[in-house]
């Protein structure tokens, strides 16, 4: 499932994640501190995409 980011619009894809995190991570996985790599929003900012 894809999230994203509601600040910046930022797409979370499990099958093609940011640096530093592996495929097939799904963002529930993520770590608590994990910021979105555009805007630096924390995952509370995330929804789930539609
Ligand atoms: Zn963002």
């Amino acid at each position: 499932m894809r999230y994203e980011c509601k600040v910046c619009a930022w797409i979370y894809d499990p099958e093609n994640p940011p640096e530093g995190v592996e495929v097939d991570t799904a963002f529930e996985e993520l770590p608590e501190d994990f910021i979105c790599p555009e805007c630096g929003a924390t995952k509370e900012e995330f929804v789930v995409e539609e």
